[in-house]
C-alpha cells in the first residue's frame, strides 16, 4: 500500500504506523448500541468515525471484516444492579416479548444509521445469538484460575490477573486506586473483592432473559459478548477495535482482561476511541434533559432544537471535527455546518461548468494529496474538508473566468471530490427521490454506451457494436437504429 496511515492507539497512547496482521485482510470490530431505546447523537459519533475508517481502508485496497454487535441481552451497566436488565424491563412495562423490544429498536437504529449514510457492518452478531460462545470463554478463563464461582454466578479474579498481568493498561488506572473508588459501593456481597466484575450472573426467578449454563441457569454479564463475538469472528488476535471513549473503563479494560486470561492473548493491536459529544457544555445525559435522539435532529421534534437538521448536516458536523476531540452541539455550530456543506456541495456540482482553459492556474493533484495525508494522518476528516473548501474557493472562482483550468484537470477534480467528499466521507446526501435519480443515472449511462456503440460502427466495427447490442438486448434494453443514430426502449 502507497499510502502509510498512522493511528492514534490508545493501549499505547501513541501515534502508530498502521500495519495489519494479516494484509491485505484488515478485522476490525467495533461496540455497537444496546436495543432499548432510540439512538442519540452519542450513538452518532462511533457509527460515524468508523464507517469512514472503514470506508477508508477499503478505498485503499483492504479487504476489511468489520463487525459491530447489537447487544440485546441481559446489559446490567453495573453489577451492583440486581435483578432486571434494561430489554426485560422496557418488556414487562409494555407487555412485549423482549426480543420484539430488541427488534423494534434495532430496526430503529438501522433506519438512522441508514439516513446518516452510514454503511452496514460485514457481521452484526447478537449477544443473544452467542450464549454458546460466551459460556465456553468463561469456562476457558476459569480453567485459566482468573474467576471463581458463587452461588450461580462467576466473577473475574481482578487480583488474580492484576498480579500476572495489568489490569488498567487501557485506562490508565491502578488497581489500587480503583479499590478506594469501590469501597464505598454496596450491594456487592458475592465477589471476594468489589472491583471483581461479572462474567455470568444467576438469573432470580423473575428473569425474562435466561439461559442453561454449566453454572445454573443464568445470563452474561456485561463485557463478556464483545470477547466472545470479537474472536469468533475475527481470530484471537484482531486489527482494530474500537467505540467510544466512554466505553474505555470498564468495558474494553474487562475485554482486554476476558481475552488474555481466556487465550494467553493480546487481542487487539490498535485501540481506537473516539471522543464525547457534549450539548451546549454539558455531558449528555436522559437526566439533564439535553438527550436529543436523532429521529429529533431529523425531524426537529425536541425543545433544544430551532429547526430539523438534514442527517448529512450532522454527518458534517461530526467530521468537522477530529474524532479524538470533544464536540459541543448547538443550533448555531449545526446551522454553520448546514452552509458549510451547501457551500462544498454547490462546488461540486459546479465542476463540470468549469469552461475548459488550454493550461490551469493551479494544481488540483495537490488538494488530492492534501486528502490522502489527512486521512493518513490518524483520520484528520477536518483537514480533508479544509481542502474540500480550498476546492470549492477554486471551482467558483474558475466558473466565474478568475481561474483557469483544463478539461482533464477539471476531470481529476471532480474525481476528487467523488471520492473524498462522496465515498470516503459520505457527505453527498441521501435523497427521498432515490429511484427518480437512479433512473436519470441509468438513462445517462445507456446513453453513453450508444455512443461508443457508435464510434465502433464509425469505425466499422461491426463486432463490438453487435456485441453491445446483444448485452443491451439481453438486459431487456432494445436498440433501434435510424437515420439520426440509435435509440432505445425497454423490452416489454
Ligand atoms: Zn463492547
Amino acid at each position: 500500500m502507497d499510502h502509510p496511515i498512522v493511528f492514534y492507539n490508545s493501549l499505547t497512547r501513541r501515534k502508530e504506523p498502521f500495519v495489519p496482521l494479516n494484509a491485505p485482510f484488515v478485522g476490525m470490530y467495533v461496540c455497537g448500541p444496546t436495543v432499548y431505546g432510540d439512538a442519540h447523537l452519542g450513538h452518532g459519533r462511533p457509527a460515524i468515525t468508523f464507517d469512514v475508517v472503514f470506508r477508508y481502508l477499503k478505498h485503499l485496497g483492504y479487504k476489511v471484516r468489520y463487525v459491530r454487535n447489537i447487544t440485546d441481552v441481559g446489559h446490567l451497566e453495573n453489577d451492583s444492579d440486581s435483578g432486571e436488565d434494561k430489554i426485560s424491563k422496557k418488556a414487562r412495562l409494555e407487555r412485549l416479548e423482549p426480543m420484539e423490544v430488541v427488534q423494534y429498536f434495532t430496526d430503529r437504529y438501522h433506519a438512522d444509521m441508514d439516513k446518516l449514510n452510514v454503511l452496514r457492518p460485514s457481521i452484526e452478531p447478537r449477544a443473544s445469538g452467542h450464549i454458546t460462545e460466551q459460556i465456553e470463554m468463561i469456562k476457558a478463563i476459569l480453567e485459566n484460575g482468573f474467576a471463581y464461582e458463587v452461588n450461580g454466578s462467576v466473577y473475574f479474579d481482578v487480583h488474580k490477573y492484576n498480579r500476572e498481568h495489568h489490569y488498567g493498561k487501557l485506562s490508565g488506572r491502578i488497581l489500587d486506586q480503583l479499590m478506594e473508588g469501590y469501597r464505598s459501593l454496596d450491594g456487592q456481597e458475592q465477589k471476594q473483592n468489589p472491583e471483581d466484575f461479572a462474567l455470568w450472573k444467576k438469573a432470580e426467578p423473575s428473569h425474562i432473559m435466561r439461559w442453561p449454563s454449566p453454572w445454573g441457569d443464568g445470563f452474561p454479564g456485561w463485557h463478556i459478548e464483545c470477547s466472545a463475538m470479537s474472536s469468533k469472528y475475527l481470530g484471537e488476535v484482531f486489527d482494530i477495535h474500537g467505540g467510544g471513549m466512554d466505553l474505555l473503563f470498564p468495558h474494553h479494560e474487562c475485554e482486554i482482561a476476558q481475552n488474555r486470561a481466556s487465550s494467553g492473548k493480546e487481542a487487539v493491536r490498535y485501540w481506537l476511541h473516539n471522543n464525547m459529544i457534549t450539548i451546549n457544555g454539558q455531558k449528555m445525559g436522559k437526566s439533564l434533559g439535553n438527550f436529543i435522539t436523532l429521529w429529533e435532529f431529523f425531524s426537529g421534534q425536541h425543545p433544544e432544537l430551532q429547526q430539523a437538521y438534514h442527517p448529512a448536516i450532522l454527518r458534517f458536523f461530526i467530521l468537522q471535527a477530529h474524532y479524538r476531540s470533544t464536540l459541543d452541539f448547538s443550533n448555531e455550530a449545526l446551522q454553520a455546518a448546514e452552509k458549510g456543506h451547501k457551500r462544498l456541495l454547490e462546488a461540486f456540482r459546479n465542476i463540470q461548468r468549469i469552461p475548459p482553459a488550454a493550461n490551469s492556474s493551479f494544481d488540483v493533484g495537490q488538494i488530492r494529496q492534501r486528502c490522502y495525508e489527512a486521512l493518513n494522518d490518524d483520520l484528520n476528516s477536518p483537514l480533508v474538508i479544509a481542502a474540500l473548501f480550498d476546492a470549492a474557493r477554486l471551482i467558483n472562482a474558475a466558473c466565474d473566468g478568475k481561474e483557469m483550468l483544463t478539461a482533464a484537470d477539471r476531470d481529476a477534480l471532480q474525481e476528487t471530490f467523488i471520492v473524498f467528499f462522496d465515498s470516503i466521507l459520505g457527505l453527498v446526501p441521501l435523497q427521498a427521490g432515490n429511484n427518480e435519480k437512479l433512473q436519470e443515472v441509468v438513462n445517462g449511462l445507456i446513453e453513453l454506451i450508444l455512443e461508443f456503440r457508435q464510434s465502433a460502427r464509425d469505425n466499422k466495427d461491426w463486432a463490438a457494436s453487435d456485441k453491445i447490442r446483444n448485452r443491451l438486448t439481453r438486459m431487456g434494453i432494445e436498440v433501434k437504429d435510424g437515420k439520426e443514430g440509435a435509440t432505445w426502449a425497454l423490452a416489454d
